[in-house]
């Protein structure tokens, strides 16, 4: 695609110090596009350049790529993942879902859980939930009691201090070559309640219905208070939050692959080069393999 056709990606991406709301965002917003034939093409397009940015990425051996999702139940977060990564090369990609954490899990501090999960250099790492549902379900549901934490540190203030240790986690993995890219998308009760009703009434879709995703939409409210929230106090320059309307699958993917390709196309990565000593060596070995054939 050329430079100037690229989709403007500005008003999806929160850095930080900016008077985000998350009204100011609608679910529903295609950016003037409409689905069809040529935004499929623009996928696919995306797709494909994910591709040879991730080949340079894992030939350059140098930053790993960690891509965070975060949703409300059937917002499209697996769909998300399948489609970015038909592209990649799985050698260098990790998928890692965050679940309700072990008994192990919780006898830790709450990021134990994601250290060796983050990307090794050249990989892309995708946290399918992430380190942010301790800010998110556990505030919420006020599950803290199930994390075994001293109770003259679970404070009022436990919140704001989990927002400056994410935001010094992720500056900490900025600078240490580790480049973190934080999505939400952002859907609407309507058509998560769509989304829930096709998963009971398609046969081949029952599987994903849980009843425990009707429990959450009660607490809708509370969850899109504590998702703007977070967003506010943990968008950063290091680590920018995007938020993806999602209501409209084909926008979703299209927006995620635009923002991918636009961030790492930013990266300086390069295929390395030889040294003239390297080079002098390979045309020896050249000679030696063809006088050998
Ligand atoms: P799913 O992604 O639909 O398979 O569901 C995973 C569930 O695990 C979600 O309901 C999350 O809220 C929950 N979960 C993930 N991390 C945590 C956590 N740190 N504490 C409690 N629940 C969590
Ligand atoms: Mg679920």
């Amino acid at each position: 695609m050329k430079e100037g056709d690229r989709m403007k990606i500005e008003k999806y991406c929160i850095r930080g110090n900016m008077d985000f709301h998350l009204c100011d965002i609608k679910t529903g917003d295609t950016s003037r596009l409409s689905r069809g034939p040529k935004a499929e093409e623009a996928i696919a397009g995306n797709i494909l350049e994910l591709t040879k940015l991730q080949d340079v990425l894992y030939a350059y051996n140098k930053y790993g790529v960690l891509v965070i999702l975060q949703a409300m139940d059937a917002a499209g977060k697996d769909g998300i993942i399948k489609h970015i990564m038909s592209g990649l090369n799985p050698q260098g990609v990790q998928v890692t879902p965050f679940k309700v954490p072990s008994a192990e899990e919780l006898d830790h501090d709450y990021l134990w859980r994601s250290h060796g999960h983050l990307p090794e250099r050249g990989n892309i790492a995708i946290f399918n939930r992430s380190y942010y549902e301790d800010v998110l379900v556990v505030k919420v549901h006020n599950l803290l009691e199930s994390q075994n934490m001293p109770d003259d540190l679970v404070k009022k203030d436990i919140w704001q201090k989990r927002y400056r240790q994410l935001r010094d986690f992720e500056q900490y993995m900025s600078e240490n070559g580790i480049v973190v890219m934080k999505f939400f998308l952002h859907i609407s009760m309507e058509e998560q309640a769509n989304r829930l009703l096709e998963r009971i009434d398609n046969p081949d879709k029952n599987w994903k219905f849980s009843a425990g995703d009707l429990n959450e939409r009660e607490f809708w409210t509370q969850y899109q208070n504590a998702y703007e929230e977070m967003i506010q106090a943990t968008a950063t320059v290091a680590a920018p939050w995007h938020v993806i309307p999602a209501d409209h699958k084909w926008f979703a993917r299209l927006l995620v692959s635009e923002i991918l390709v636009q961030r790492l196309k930013e990266l300086p990565i390069k295929y390395p080069a030889l040294s003239p000593e390297d080079e002098a060596a390979l045309a020896g070995f050249r000679k030696q393999l063809t006088d050998s054939r």
